[in-house]
C-alpha cells in the first residue's frame, strides 16, 4: 500500500505544475545528491538566434542561406527552427528528398541532385568535408553542398532566468555535485558551465556519449541518488536511466514525457528545487 502522505506530496507538486509519476520518486528526490543536466532547452532557453553568417570563399550569402534553409526545412530541433526563421526562403518541398536527422549532429537532405549537410563539426568530418579551425563564440552550424563547405552560421542561446538561482538552492539543500552534458561544442558548453558555476561540464557529447558519461557519474555516486534533467531532444535514453529523470514538459518532446519520472510543466528550473522541498516535507510528515 502507498503511504497516505505520498498522495499529499504528489498533490502539492501538481499544484506547482510538477507531475510526479509515483510516490517512490519522492523518496528518490529525498535521497538525491548529484544532479546532471542537459544544456539546450534545460538550462538554456532553447530559443536560438542566428547572430552571424559566414559564406565560404566562392559562395554568396544567398547561396549559403538557400542551402541552410533546405537543410533545416523539416527539422524540429530549436537550431533548425531558428535557421529556418532567419533564412526566410521559399523552400520547394517537391525538390527535397531523403531527409534525415542525425541525432547530436545535424541534418542531411537531397535537393535535386545535390546533397546538403547542415550540422556540427562531427557531422561534416563524418563526410570528409574539410573545415578550418573555428573559434567563433557560439553554436556553429556548418553547411556543405556536395561535401564542399559553403560556409557556416553562428547561433546564440541564453541561460534561463532561474537557472543560476536554482543551482545555488540545490547546493543549499545538500546537493554535492552538479554536471552539464551537452551536444553543443565544448567552448559554448564550458562558457555556460562557468557562468552557472557547475562542478563539471562535458561538451561535444553525442547521444551515446551522454549515456556513457551519465553511467560513470551514477556509478561514482555511492551515497545518494543521481538525477537527470533534460528536454528530451536526444536525451530520452538518459532520462530513462537515471534514478529519477526530470523532463521539461512545455518544450519537451513526447518521448521525454514518456521516458521521464517527473515532468516540469512550466520548464522552470526552480521547480526542481520545489520538488526536492516537497520530497523533504513529505518525508518529515511520514516519520
Ligand atoms: P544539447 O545536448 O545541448 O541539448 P543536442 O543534443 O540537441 O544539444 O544537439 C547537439 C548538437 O547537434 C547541437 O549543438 C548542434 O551542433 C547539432 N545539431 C542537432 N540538431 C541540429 C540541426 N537540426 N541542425 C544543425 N545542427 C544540429
Ligand atoms: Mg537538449
Amino acid at each position: 500500500s502507498i503511504p497516505i502522505s505520498y498522495f499529499g506530496g504528489i498533490g502539492r507538486a501538481s499544484k506547482e505544475g510538477v507531475l510526479i509519476k509515483g510516490g517512490n520518486y519522492l523518496d528518490v528526490l529525498y535521497q538525491s545528491n548529484v544532479f546532471v543536466f542537459d544544456k539546450t532547452g534545460t538550462l538554456t532557453q532553447g530559443e536560438f538566434k542566428v547572430i552571424k553568417t559566414a559564406p565560404a570563399a566562392g559562395f554568396t550569402e544567398v547561396e549559403l542561406l538557400a542551402a541552410a534553409a533546405a537543410g533545416e526545412h523539416y527539422s524540429n530541433h530549436p537550431i533548425g527552427k531558428a535557421i529556418t526563421a532567419y533564412a526566410q526562403q521559399d523552400v520547394n518541398e517537391t525538390q527535397l528528398k531523403n531527409y534525415a536527422e542525425i541525432p547530436g549532429k545535424g541534418t542531411r537532405v537531397e535537393v535535386d541532385d545535390q546533397v546538403i549537410l547542415a550540422g556540427n563539426k562531427s557531422l561534416l568530418t563524418d563526410h570528409q568535408v574539410d573545415l578550418a579551425e573555428n573559434n567563433e563564440a557560439g553554436t556553429i552550424v556548418y553547411i556543405a553542398i556536395d561535401n564542399q563547405l559553403a560556409g557556416y552560421l553562428v547561433l546564440g542561446d541564453m541561460v534561463k532566468e532561474n537557472a543560476f538561482a536554482a543551482l545555488q538552492q540545490l547546493k543549499k539543500l545538500g546537493v554535492k555535485k552538479t554536471v552539464m552534458l551537452s551536444g553543443d561544442n565544448s567552448q559554448v558548453a564550458n562558457q555556460i558551465g562557468k557562468q552557472l558555476q557547475l562542478d563539471e561540464v562535458v561538451g561535444d557529447c553525442l547521444p551515446q556519449d551522454k549515456v556513457a558519461a551519465f553511467e560513470r557519474i551514477k556509478a561514482d555516486n555511492k551515497d545518494g541518488k543521481t538525477i537527470f534533467v533534460g528536454d528530451g531532444m536526444n536525451d530520452a535514453p538518459v532520462l530513462a536511466m537515471a534514478d529519477a529523470g526530470i523532463a521539461m514538459g512545455a518544450l519537451g518532446s513526447d518521448a521525454a514525457i514518456e521516458a521521464a519520472d517527473i515532468i516540469l510543466m512550466k520548464d522552470d528550473p526552480m521547480d526542481i528545487v520545489k520538488s526536492v522541498d516537497i520530497a523533504k516535507y513529505t518525508r518529515r510528515i511520514m516519520i
